[in-house]
C-alpha cells in the first residue's frame, strides 16, 4: 500500500483479495503496510487489485516459499525472547553446553560455566535424535526437568529440541526456544505441531537439504501462524571426511538475502571437531550469522555425545572474547546475560 493508505483502504484490499478466494495477511511496516495474499496455486490475476485505491504495487513472489521471503517482509523479523532478549537485531546471541542433559551436577556446572563466559541461552537436548539406536537416547523428562532447574539457578533461557509431534509440548513447557533438528526437518507433521505452539523456534538445517528446502520447511512454520522462528546453519553432507560436515558459512548471507528470517551457526555439528570450532565460529560472525551455538562441556573427554566437538569452559570463554571483537569489526555486539 502507499504511504498515505488509509485503515479503510487497507481493508477493502483485504475485503477484495478474500472475495477472490484467497486469504489476506495484513502486515502494518515501518513505512508502509503490505497486504500479503496466500493460497493461490500459481500466479494470480493482479489487475483487480492495482486499480484500489491505496494499492501502490502489486510484488509477485517468485520463490516456492512466501511468508518466510524477503519479498514478503522487507524488514528483519526480531524474535521475542523473555527478559527483552531479541534475535535477528544488532546484537549475535550464543547458545552453549553439552551436547546432552547426563545429570543435574553436569548440567548446573555447565550452565554456570557458559553463563560465567558471557552465553545467555543454555543449550541441552533432553531427546536426542542419534544416529545408532544403542547410543544415549537422552534423559527424556527428567532432562527437562533439569533443565528448569538450571533455568531457575542461572537465570539462563532454555533451547532444547522436540523429537516428535507428541514431545511438543512438553518441551513447550520447559524450553524458551523449541529445536527442531537436522534429522527433523523435514518431519512436517512435527513442523506442523511446532508452528502450532507460540513459542519461538531454532529450525536447524537438514544434513542434505537445499537453502530452498530449509526455507520451505520454515515456511511451514509461518504457515501455521508462528512467525518466531531463527534458521540455524549446522553443516551439510558432503565427499569429505576430513570433517564431520561441510561447515557451510555462504548460507548466511544468502538467507539473508532471501529471507526476513534470522539465522544462526553452530559450528560444532558443522564441523565435528574441537579444534574447528572457534575458528569457525568467528568466522560465522563475520559472515553476519545473528548467533552462535556452542557444545561446551565440563569435561568434554566424559561426555555421552558429541565429546570430540565439545568445547571445555575455558575455550568457551577465549571464543567468546574472540568473537566479541569480530562483532565490534561489523558493527554488532555480542547479547550480554538479562534478569529473567
Ligand atoms: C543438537 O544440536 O543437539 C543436534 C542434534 O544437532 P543437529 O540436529 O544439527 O544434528
Ligand atoms: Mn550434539
Amino acid at each position: 500500500m502507499s504511504h498515505a493508505a488509509t485503515a479503510v483502504e487497507v481493508e477493502f484490499v483485504v475485503k477484495t483479495i478474500e472475495e477472490m478466494g484467497y486469504q489476506a495477511r495484513p502486515m502494518p511496516g515501518k513505512q508502509r503496510t503490505a497486504v500479503g495474499l496466500v493460497g493461490n496455486d500459481g500466479k494470480v490475476d493482479a489487475s483487480r487489485l492495482l486499480g484500489l485505491d491505496g494499492v501502490l504495487e502489486v510484488i509477485h513472489v517468485s520463490q516456492p516459499y512466501k511468508q518466510v521471503s524477503r519479498e514478503w517482509q522487507s524488514e528483519n523479523t526480531l524474535v521475542r525472547l523473555p527478559g527483552g532478549l531479541t534475535i535477528g537485531g544488532e546484537e549475535i546471541v550464543v547458545m552453549a553446553g553439552p551436547c546432552a542433559v547426563e545429570t543435574e551436577a553436569q548440567i548446573i556446572e555447565s550452565a554456570r560455566a557458559v553463563r560465567d563466559a558471557g552465553a545467555v541461552i543454555l543449550r541441552g537436548g533432553a531427546f536426542k535424535p542419534r544416529t545408532s539406536p544403542y547410543s544415549f537416547q537422552g534423559l527424556g523428562k527428567k532432562g527437562l526437568a533439569l533443565l528448569k532447574k538450571a533455568r531457575e539457578e542461572t537465570g539462563l533461557l532454555i533451547v532444547t529440541e522436540a523429537l516428535d509431534p507428541e514431545g511438543v509440548e512438553a518441551v513447550a513447557d520447559v524450553a524458551d526456544i523449541i529445536q527442531l533438528g537436522a534429522r527433523n526437518m523435514q518431519n512436517f507433521s512435527l513442523l506442523k505441531a511446532a508452528g502450532r505452539t507460540r513459542k519461538p523456534i531454532l529450525l536447524k538445517r537438514g544434513i542434505a537439504a537445499t537453502i530452498t528446502e530449509l526455507l520451505l520447511s520454515a515456511e511451514y512454520l509461518l504457515a501455521e501462524g508462528n512467525d518466531q522462528v531463527i534458521l540455524c546453519e549446522r553443516g551439510i553432507r558432503s565427499f569429505d571426511p576430513a570433517t564431520r560436515n561441510v561447515f557451510d558459512l555462504t548460507a548466511i548471507p544468502v538467507v539473508h538475502r532471501l529471507s526476513h528470517l534470522p539465522i544462526i551457526a553452530d559450528p560444532s555439528h558443522g564441523t565435528g571437531l574441537r579444534d574447528k570450532v572457534t575458528p569457525m565460529a568467528r568466522a560465522a560472525v563475520a559472515a553476519g550469522a545473528d548467533g552462535l551455538m556452542i557444545e561446551v562441556h565440563p569435561r568434554p573427554d566424559r561426555a555421552l555425545s558429541d565429546g570430540a566437538q565439545s568445547l571445555t569452559p575455558e575455550q568457551f570463554a577465549e571464543l567468546m572474547k574472540q568473537c566479541r571483537a569480530i562483532a565490534e569489526v561489523i558493527g554488532r555486539r555480542v547479547a550480554e546475560p538479562v534478569g529473567v
